[in-house]
Formats: C-alpha cells, structure tokens, sequence
C-alpha cells in the first residue's frame, strides 16, 4: 500500500462532468489499496476571472484582499469533489490552506510555505478517508490567507507529498506529460519518458508553466517522487529523475520560452564605478526582479546598460529610471516591452562543444534579429521580438531533432 498525492489543475476539475471524471480515478487508487490526498486547483478560468473582478474596481488591489479573493476558487473545487466522492461511497473530507495549516510567510500573492502540519490529513488517512487540499493557498502567522502565485497548486502538492513522505507525487493537468516543448507551439514536441529533476528545474524557470518552479525546487530539496501525467488518457506521464540515466544522453533536452519578458536600456552612461548598483539599486528597493543584465564595453568614455525584468513591471521600471537616468547624465532610457525569450535546455551541453552557435545559426538562417544571449552551464538563452516566438521555437526544434527520440 503506498501514499499518493495526487494533484488537479484547472482545466481536470473545469466543470462537474470533469470533476465526477476525477473523483472516479481517486477512487481506482482507493480501490488498488492506496491512501490517496488530493490537491485540487480552481475550476479553469476562475482564478482569471477573480483577478478581473478586483482589477474592475482597483487596478492594484491590496494584496492581502487579493488572496482572500483568489483563495475562494480552490475552496468551491475541494467542495465539489469531496461531494462527488461521498456520492461514489468513498469517505472524504476537504480542507483549505488555513485548515491544513499549510503556514506560509507573509509575502501575500507569493507566499512561501514554511511549515505543513499534517496531524490532520494523517488522521483521517488513518480512518480511511480520502483528504481533499486546496492549493495555491495557506496561512500566515497572524492566520491572514495567502497564495502561493500563479500556478500554486503544484507546490502545494509538492510540499504535502514531502510533508507526509509520500510515495508518489502525481500531476494530473491537460497534457500527457512533459515534452520538448510547449505541444501548443510545435505540434511535433515529443513526450520525454524522464527528464532530470536539473532540467526541470532550468525548464520551468525559464517559462515551462508546465510545473511551478517552486514546485520543482521543493521536490528536489526533499527528494519527492514526482510525475507529470494526463487527467484524461492512461500513461506512464513523465518522470522527473534524480539520477542521470546511464544511458546516452540527448544533448539539448528541451525548449522553453518566456513571453513575459521586456527589456530597458539606459543609454550612454558614464563608465565609472557604481552605474550597476545606481541603476539597479533602485529597481531592487521597489521589489522588481531583474532577469538579465548586459552592460557593454564601453567605446569612448560611456557605456549602454541593459537589462530584463517582467512585462507587469515594465511601467514602474521605466518611471523609476526616468530621473535615475537623468542624474547619472545618461544620453537616454530606451525600452521594449515586446520582446521574448527562448532558451535551449540539456545536461548533455556540459559535454558537447558548438551548441550555442549551432542555436545562433539556425537563427539566423530564419533572419531571426538576437538581442541578447545569456548562458549557463544546461542552457542557452536569447531575447528576440515577439512576432519570432513561434519561428524560433520551430526552427530550434527542428535543428536539435528533439522530434525523434534519441537512440
Ligand atoms: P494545470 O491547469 O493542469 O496546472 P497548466 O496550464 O498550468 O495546467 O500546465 C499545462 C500546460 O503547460 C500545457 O497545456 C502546455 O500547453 C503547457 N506547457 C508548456 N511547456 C510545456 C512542456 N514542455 N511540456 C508540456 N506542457 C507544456
Ligand atoms: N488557480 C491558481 C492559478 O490559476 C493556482 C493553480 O491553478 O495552480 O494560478
Ligand atoms: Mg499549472
């Protein structure tokens, strides 16, 4: 007998019919022998849609009113569910965060979670009952609701299965598992069996919403079991493994693309100590993160500084900078707030020479402009315009073969 957690996005549990389809595979696990708690997300567009409601009357509403808001799509999900299982004669019970005690800090629409006390959930395994979670949210220390942001419900599930030393953590979502890319870009992205829990971790912080990233560094600190599988279709899903196989490897393992991105050049400032931290500090002290940084050698005695940040903080970046630039004696402050970000992903690169240019070529064969590029040691990344996203993508797919499974 083992302990699953078991995990359902937005689009698994969008309507009764669907969440019925759920509560039956909750109980074939229940009837294989297996204790089973169940994280459910919001009913698929509930979460937009209480963003947009707040937005109606504020367009930046308090945070802290802003999760209990947000909270209250997972609480109608856990209901639901737990209704639909009794109606099947399987003892259930739902629980909020709160409930759990799921304690977060109290960073409100980003909270971490610190501590899961799973006295509760133990119990009622104990007494046989299915224990339905909502995700996305817990509770800080003043008993204040928070969330975990977008896509949360993956780490809630994360964060109980190494709370509980589940034997399994099990992603339930729309797609079959994780694949070279984004199968709504590049139709022929393929299913990976496994993937390297590295690998995962660089896909998913460079835009594979595919998992949370949170979700992937707490399995990877606690060393949870974890698979990506479909609500909808029987399949082994994908793996996500903690040893290398031994096997040969692929060199690039997969494609991911960020569209949230925008960069802010500040052009000519002086070429001097303290111009990173003048033009940076600022961005910090207002709590905006700063993805890339370029700063060019300088020609005469000025330089250009460059950096990204995220789409929604694109504005505030630019009005903060304003008379930051100003007081450097800076020539200008430029932007572009459409632009994307593609990187390539693979172990394999530790060992393989020329992949970067192999990425630049092909590129370029597309006529495809690069305005920046970063890399590490699993990835290479660059920033191009938005209307290349979807070329891009394809033509990288295509010239790493990432279609064909590797022999
Ligand atoms: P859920 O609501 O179940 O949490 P998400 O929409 O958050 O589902 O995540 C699943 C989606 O992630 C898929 O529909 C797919 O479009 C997207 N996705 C992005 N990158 C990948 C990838 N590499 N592999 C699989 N899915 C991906
Ligand atoms: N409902 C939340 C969201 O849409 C959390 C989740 O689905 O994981 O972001
Ligand atoms: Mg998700």
């Amino acid at each position: 007998m083992a302990l699953i957690v078991q995990k359902y996005g937005g689009t698994s549990v969008g309507s009764p019919e669907r969440i019925q389809h759920v509560a039956e595979k909750v109980m074939a696990a229940r009837q294989r022998g297996d204790d089973v708690v169940v994280v459910v997300s919001a009913m698929s567009g509930e979460t937009d849609r209480l963003v947009g409601l707040a937005h109606k009357l504020d367009p930046r509403p308090e945070p802290r009113e802003l999760d209990v808001l947000l909270s209250t799509g997972e609480q109608v999900t856990i209901a639901l569910l737990s209704i639909a299982l009794q109606k099947l004669g399987c003892a259930a019970r739902s629980y909020t965060g709160a409930q759990v005690r799921i304690l977060t800090d109290n960073a409100f629409n980003k909270a971490r979670i610190r501590d899961i006390d799973e006295t509760a959930v133990r119990k009622d395994l104990g007494a046989g009952r299915v224990v339905v979670v909502a995700g996305f949210q817990g509770v800080d220390e003043d008993g204040n609701i928070t969330t975990l942001g977008r896509g949360g419900s993956d780490t809630t599930a994360v964060a109980l299965a190494a709370a509980l030393k589940a034997d399994e953590c099990q992603i339930y979502t729309d797609v079959d598992g994780v694949y070279t890319t984004d199968p709504r870009v590049v139709p022929q992205a393929r299913r990976l069996a496994r993937i390297t829990f590295e690998e995962m971790l660089e896909m998913a912080s460079l835009g594979s919403k595919v998992l949370q990233i949170r979700s992937v560094e707490f399995a990877g600190k606690y060393n949870v079991p974890l698979r990506v599988l479909s609500s909808f279709q029987e399949g082994e899903g994908t793996l996500i493994s903690f040893e290398e196989s031994q096997m040969e490897q692929p060199v690039i393992s997969g494609i991911a693309f960020n569209r949230d991105e925008a960069k802010i050049t500040v052009v000519g400032v002086p070429d001097q100590p303290g111009v990173a931290y003048g033009i940076l500090g600022p961005i910090a002290n207002a709590n905006i993160e700063v993805d890339m940084i370029v700063q060019n050698v300088a020609a005469d005695a000025t330089t250009d500084f460059t950096f990204t940040v995220h789409r929604r903080d694109y504005s505030q970046a630019l009005d903060i900078l304003r008379d930051v630039a100003i007081g450097m004696g800076a020539r200008e402050l430029s932007g572009d707030n459409k632009i994307v970000k593609i990187s390539i992903v693979g172990v394999g690169m530790r060992s393989h020479a020329g992949i970067a240019s192999k990425m630049f070529q092909t590129l370029s064969k597309e006529g495809i402009n690069i305005r920046m590029i970063s890399t590490s040691e699993i990835k290479v990344s660059v920033v191009v315009d938005e209307k290349y996203l979807e070329l891009g993508v394809r033509a990288l797919h295509d010239a790493f073969e990432l279609e064909r499974a590797p022999k």
